[in-house]
């Protein structure tokens, strides 16, 4: 376990006895009215970790909102409410009018209120909690896959990495390419269509903040499953194609900040998944198959061209682990 997980499962993690479902998932889950449940998630951005002190203001409205709709739609919920809270070093109403506009206007494309929140003075840094309503009994829930279950990724993976790579001075992109990438890690899309399309169609999912291996192994981890995945089928954001093999397997497989879904459902349904992908003009890609967890394997594996075991780069992002910043 890394150390941030242990640290919640050590202080925070208790079991519990009104909601349906407490930490361990993309949102928590209450019951409300006969069949519809609350699904709820917090996410914090803070700057110099989560995005440059420079940030463009605009687009931090819209990524601070986007990353939390990301855990809705990762539950196929439907977004209902947001609260902010907000601290600042100081008051800035260019910086905050810009803000104001990224979030609202994602905010009113998904028919999110905003609702609450808190404003503070100190470190820059932003914590939205969002809610959604879903139904019951078709949550999409990182519990949920079964065995022989196949695997799909929506979109592409590996863009905002590889920005975030340019950015560090880990990689060299010409501008056209630079500014593909930097859209994924600025502008990231939550997929809510596709969430709430996949209710009663995937028995899983969760969205891709830390990497599509780290990810995929909370769904087999709390499934108790393992998942072979096959390199070849991934879907590999065009602008990392130019790039060594090393950093398109570590910005495919390793690198958060996509937010792209990935989910497992039964065979019976690719039908019906074929047709959510023409109806959201959202390409959605099968890329391995659950499977029983054996003792001596890895939750994730990822197979080469060849068939082999292909070696994974690092494993997502950890706020505790060393080198993580
Ligand atoms: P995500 O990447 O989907 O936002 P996280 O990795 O941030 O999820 O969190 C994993 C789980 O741990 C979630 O269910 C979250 O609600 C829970 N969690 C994180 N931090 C805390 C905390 N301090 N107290 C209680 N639960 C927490
Ligand atoms: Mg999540």
């Amino acid at each position: 376990m890394t150390p941030e997980f242990d640290l919640i499962a050590r202080h925070f993690n208790r079991p519990v006895r009104q909601a349906t479902l407490g930490v361990g998932d993309d949102c928590a889950l209450f019951p409300w009215g006969q069949e519809q449940e609350v699904a709820v998630s917090t996410d914090t951005l803070v700057s110099g970790v989560h995005f440059f002190p420079d940030a463009e203001p605009e687009a931090l409205g819209h990524k601070a909102l986007a990353v939390n709709l990301s855990d809705l739609a990762a539950m196929g919920a439907a977004p209902r409410y947001v609260t902010l809270a907000l601290t600042l070093p100081e008051v800035n109403h260019e910086w905050l009018a810009a803000f104001a506009r990224g979030l609202h206007r994602l905010a009113d494309r998904y028919g999110v209120e905003l609702i609450g929140g808190d404003t503070t003075r100190g470190p820059l840094s932003m914590t939205l909690t969002v809610i959604g309503a879903v139904n019951g009994a078709t949550t999409l829930r990182r519990d949920r896959a079964q065995e022989g279950d196949e695997i799909w990724v929506s979109g592409q993976l590996g863009g905002a990495a590889l920005a975030l790579a340019h950015l560090q001075g880990r990689a060299r992109l010409a501008p056209e390419a630079f500014s593909q990438a930097a859209s994924r890690l600025h502008k990231p899309e939550p997929r809510i269509g596709l969430g709430m399309g996949l209710l009663g169609v995937a028995h899983a999912a969760i969205d891709v903040s830390d990497g599509l291996v780290a990810d995929l192994g909370h769904i087999c981890e709390r499934s108790d499953l393992a998942a072979v995945i096959d390199w070849s089928m991934l879907p590999i954001a065009p602008v990392l194609l130019d790039q060594p093999e090393a950093l398109q397997q570590s910005c495919a497989l390793a690198g958060g900040d996509d937010y792209e879904l990935c989910f497992t459902a039964p065979e019976s349904a690719s039908g019906r998944i074929a047709a959510l992908d023409t109806e959201l003009g959202l390409a959605l890609h099968r890329v391995g198959a659950m499977r029983a967890p054996r003792e001596d394997e890895p939750r994730v594996t990822v197979r080469d061209a060849n068939g082999g075991v292909l070696a994974l780069p690092q494993a997502g992002f950890d706020h505790f682990s060393k080198g993580a910043d």
